[in-house]
């Protein structure tokens, strides 16, 4: 029998987690699935303030296809999700959301697709749910600088609701970078892709833990870690100002010598000074995002710490499995 595994990180969901268990019981207790599937949710607690923890500990007592595994404090969905890679078993994996804004009964679909030989099938939101218009202009114009930058095709309106292959799994499990933006990386794997529509819902509880910053970050982190684009646009802005600093070189020389040296220029010379500093500090800070990923990057740490997975301590120290 096949086995399906369900990852879903969590991050203070005291709140969705009793409203999610449910929903998941009537997909894996239906009666077609129920037999030609054997079953597993991996729950990542992302190091939760609020009692997650023990809810989980509770569902995983009182039902055996339950799992988790505790990160030592919060290290990020997207290092969550790598967790939950390194420890699912089963032969393909769903990832949703824990606050029911992925409806698990797209799953079946998703599986039917699946067993058609489909390696990634992800699930593409027709409506964004409740987001303030800025979030949603900001986030689509992000989409269209990465397309148009990276040679990796990410989708807008796709997310991390998807079902990947045993395959996709093991590669993304060998991606270890520190500074992760997963949706990158299920494009730059390639194997066979299908997408299925869906209504995104409200969160149904709790609130969404991604602040301006957090997301301006991964955004960031979506950009350096798969072009190289920002560098060469610093080149290119730097010979465009070098050759128009040229060209008014030779209108000032000119003008020195056909009109003398009447001492003037004030405006003209803070311009170009502020102009040049200001493109100047653009281009050390992109240099500066691309060294600060060198710096994290040859730290070699691990990308998560995990402390106990299903209530035992992980005991070989090694909290990756490799
Ligand atoms: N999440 C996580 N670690 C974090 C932030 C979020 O594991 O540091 C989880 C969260 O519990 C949820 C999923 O990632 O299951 C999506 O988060 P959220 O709903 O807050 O994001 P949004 O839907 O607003 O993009
Ligand atoms: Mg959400």
């Amino acid at each position: 029998m096949k086995k399906v595994s369900i990852l879903i990180p969590c991050y203070n969901e005291e709140l969705s987690l009793p409203l999610l268990y449910p929903e998941l019981c009537k997909l894996m207790d239906d009666g077609v699935l129920r037999r030609r599937y054997e079953w597993e949710v991996m729950f990542v607690n992302d190091g939760s303030s609020d009692n997650t923890l023990s809810v989980l500990q509770g569902l995983h007592a009182a039902d055996s296809r339950i799992s988790y595994i505790d990160l030592s404090r919060n290290f990020g969905k997207e290092n969550a999700m790598l967790a939950g890679f390194d420890y699912v078993s089963g032969d393909c994996m769903v990832i949703m959301d824990a606050d029911l804004q992925h409806p698990p009964s797209l799953i079946p679909q998703m599986l039917e697709l699946w067993e058609q030989g489909w390696d990634d099938v992800y699930a593409k939101r027709l409506t964004r749910g409740h987001e303030s218009w800025l979030r949603k202009r900001l986030s689509l114009g992000f989409y269209a600088m990465l397309q148009r930058m990276a040679d990796v095709d990410v989708l807008p309106n796709v997310g991390d609701f998807r079902l990947l292959d045993r395959k996709c799994i093991n590669v993304l499990r060998h991606l270890r970078e520190s500074q992760r933006y997963t949706k990158g990386m299920y494009s730059w794997m390639g194997f066979r892709k299908t997408e299925i529509p869906f209504e995104q819902q409200d969160r149904v509880a709790g609130e969404s833990a991604w602040n301006f910053m957090k997301l301006t970050n991964l955004a960031v982190n979506g950009i350096t870690s798969f072009t190289t684009a920002p560098l060469r646009m610093a080149t290119v802005l730097g010979l465009l100002v070098s050759a128009a600093a040229f060209l008014f070189l030779i209108y000032v020389l000119v003008c020195t010598l056909i009109w003398g040296d009447p001492v003037q220029g004030y405006p003209t010379m803070m311009v170009v000074i502020l102009f040049l500093g200001g493109i100047q500090l653009l281009a050390l800070g992109i240099i500066g995002e691309y060294l600060g990923h060198i710096y994290h990057e040859s730290k070699h740490r691990p990308t998560y710490i995990a402390r106990e997975m299903n209530g035992k301590l992980l005991a070989d120290g090694t909290p990756q499995r490799l």
